[in-house]
């Protein structure tokens, strides 16, 4: 496996690969790998002659320093989880390569990044695509791979590569999720054990709701009760958001119609916040 930590390297690879007939994937990560990335790699090593995977903790996407110094980093570790599953190339590049002193370029997601994650992150959505355009610029792939639990950062991603006519094909993955169904994230593992547990309420909450939605209640209001009912359970959550959008535009909705329709969930415990989401579906 190649490791790459400059961007210049790092691209004369991906064009010697393209230039070889080999397609090329990439899978942007802040490391600290598990089964959700593990995942999303699988399916790029079936898709793809190469595959790429970035390592890189994002300072701009933190609004909150402890999470930034708090994230885990487990370098050695990743390196040989994408070693044992036959990734290609590495790309890990230092903060100081990234952003050296004088970087001040961004690139400012439009109205789909403003509700949710927007309201509550400000300025993570311009954090998140301005990082994945320097993954994008120095990895150079033909498809990137992103998980569904990140149901927004996909939805923006997916809007910059058409408004930047980028030309990268964005393939997205379902959520890997434990067996009591709590959503894998690289910030579990900073939950006390009982904390773990009563997390996995999270999801139950979303399955309530949809299973309310499959025997036909369509309004909004009603279908968040029902997943808060769930939550008022676990008193030590703190439900930053509940909300009921339709997929295309995320802008939260009354009642469900005919679209693609998603509910989404951000919740704190301590100081740990994680976010989980569920198409509803028949
Ligand atoms: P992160 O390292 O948290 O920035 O995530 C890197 C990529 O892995 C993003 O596209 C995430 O959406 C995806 N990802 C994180 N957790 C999961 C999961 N449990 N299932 C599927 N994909 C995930």
């Amino acid at each position: 496996m190649k490791i790459f930590v400059q961007p210049d390297e790092m691209r004369d690879w991906s064009r010697q690969q393209r230039a070889n007939g080999l397609s090329t994937g990439c899978v942007p990560t802040m490391g600290a790998l598990h089964e959700g990335h593990v995942s999303l790699i699988e399916v790029a090593l079936r898709d793809c002659d190469r595959v790429i995977v970035t390592v890189f903790v994002n300072s701009l996407q933190f609004n909150n320093p402890d999470d930034y110094f708090n994230y885990p980093q487990l370098m050695d570790a990743d390196t040989q989880i994408c070693r044992d599953l036959g990734v290609d190339a590495l790309y890990c590049p230092s903060p100081q390569t990234m952003y050296p002193s004088g970087f001040e370029t961004h690139v400012l997601p439009g109205p789909i990044s403003f509700p949710l994650e927007g309201v509550c992150r400000p300025d993570h959505f311009t954090g998140v695509a301005t990082v994945v355009t320097k993954l994008f610029n120095a990895t150079q792939p033909d498809r990137a791979y992103f998980g569904l639990k990140d149901i927004q950062q996909l939805a923006v991603i997916e809007r910059m590569v058409t408004d930047f006519d980028l030309g990268i094909k964005i393939i997205s993955v379902p959520t890997v999720r434990q067996p009591d169904g709590l959503a894998l994230s690289s910030r579990n593992d900073r939950l006390t054990s009982d904390q773990k547990d009563k997390a996995s309420m999270i999801y139950r909450g979303l399955q309530a709701a949809n299973e309310s939605f499959k025997n036909g209640e369509r309004m909004s209001s009603a279908l968040k009760s029902i997943a808060n009912e769930v939550y008022a359970k676990i008193p030590e959550a703190r439900i930053e958001y509940i909300e009921i959008f339709e997929a295309h535009n995320f802008i939260p909705i009354a009642e469900i119609g005919v679209n693609r329709s998603i509910m989404a969930v951000a919740v704190w415990f301590g100081d740990v916040r994680l976010i989980d989401n569920i198409e509803f579906a028949m």
